[in-house]
């Protein structure tokens, strides 16, 4: 009689731990790997001239012919960046991806003329997808993005569950979190539970995007002058809070930053920001307007120094130069690495006379935490 002794299963990141940047986990055995997400890490004052960090494909390429399927937990930067220079390394046979990544790979794809190449299937909370002998399925999280999901891989060894990025949000300004399934997925057995998040040392709770609605209406209240506010362009769930609140007090929306305008672009057309069209100007139409009518949304909270906020506070930029009454909003935490670069920028916008929030009190300067 023929005993069958089969392959352990390997799990290994190939970029995201103990990092914030270029998520990707492989699990793999005899005949199969499966990727969970593929991201970039942008680098900080340690690369200069680099654009971004991307994982190590070697072992994938060296591999080539097991590897079935990529998996996209959501759509971050430092989870589906690296998507095009993985495609351009070897052969993904199917990305599956919840809608607003879909999107937002597409676009990338595109951008990169690589959309033909683009093998990419859209994943609901109920998808299965049997993949040689894993059997993979979804269960929704909430995050800053829309449908964000957690993973889980059914193996004949055991079941694998990857959280992705999440926090528990009772108050969602999306979908709720799927805490049920959640449960139901503790209650059955979970042989590995993959699960990081930056600023997991620090004690306390995250709070719930509702009150960081509460917070910038506060701002918004306050501001006489113009607001700045920059964040992430990938936080989606928080630029639909801004513009919420800049039609609740008539202001005007700029955006600026091309990865900003290209989020708004994509979350407008698929309905996850829903503002009128003339709510958002153009930039040389700023000066048709008083100041406390004016929301300037823009990249650059991490002080990037190539972004949005980092070129207007170096008077850089042809639309938007920094005056006195001026109130520029850091909505966004920082990532630990870019302090000094964070620094630089608020030193030039209180220098320029811009009343600087962050939500850091390590700067001196900060009015209020938002
Ligand atoms: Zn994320």
């Amino acid at each position: 009689m023929t005993k069958t002794i089969s392959m352990p299963i390997s799990i290994y990141a190939l970029g995201g731990l103990g990092e914030v940047g270029k998520n990707m986990y492989c699990i793999e055995n005899e005949e199969t790997i499966i990727i969970i997400d593929c991201g970039v890490r942008f680098p900080g004052v340690e690369f200069p001239g680099i654009d971004y960090v991307v994982p190590d494909f070697t072992h994938l390429k060296n591999n080539r012919n097991k590897v079935k399927a990529l998996f996209i937990t959501h759509g971050h930067e430092d989870h589906i960046g690296g998507i095009p220079f993985l495609i351009q390394s070897l052969n993904i046979p199917v990305i599956y991806a919840p809608r607003l990544a879909a999107a937002l790979i597409r676009n990338k794809m595109e951008e990169s003329r690589m959309s033909d190449r683009l093998p990419l299937v859209e994943y609901i909370d109920d998808t299965v997808v049997n993949v040689d002998s894993f059997r993979v399925s979804f269960f929704r999280v909430t995050h800053s993005i829309p449908d964000s999901f957690g993973i889980v891989v059914d193996t004949p060894e055991g079941r694998i569950v990857s959280t992705g990025d999440f926090k528990v949000d009772l108050t969602p300004i999306g979908p709720d979190i799927n805490l049920t399934k959640m449960a139901k997925l503790g209650q059955e057995g979970v042989d590995l539970l993959l699960s990081d998040s930056t600023n997991a040392e620090n004690e306390g709770y995250t709070p719930s995007e509702k009150n960081v609605l509460d917070a910038i209406d506060d701002v918004f209240s306050k501001a006489a002058g113009r607001l700045i506010v920059s964040t992430f362009s990938s936080n989606i769930s928080r630029i639909q809070q801004i513009c919420e609140v800049a039609a609740k007090y008539n202001r005007k929306i700029v955006i600026i930053g091309r990865s900003m305008e290209k989020a708004m672009d994509i979350s407008r057309s698929y309905g996850y920001i829903k503002i009128p069209d003339d709510m958002i100007i153009e930039p040389e139409r700023i000066k048709d307007f008083k100041s406390n009518q004016i929301v300037i949304i823009c990249t650059g909270s991490q002080g990037e120094p190539m972004a949005a906020l980092s070129r207007i506070a170096n008077g850089d930029h042809k639309d938007v130069h920094i005056s006195p009454g001026d109130t520029v909003v850091f909505s966004s935490s920082a990532i630990p690495g870019n302090g000094i670069m964070i620094d630089h920028v608020v030193n030039q916008l209180t220098r320029c006379g811009a009343d600087v929030v962050t939500n850091s009190t390590r700067i001196k300067t900060c009015l209020k935490i938002i």
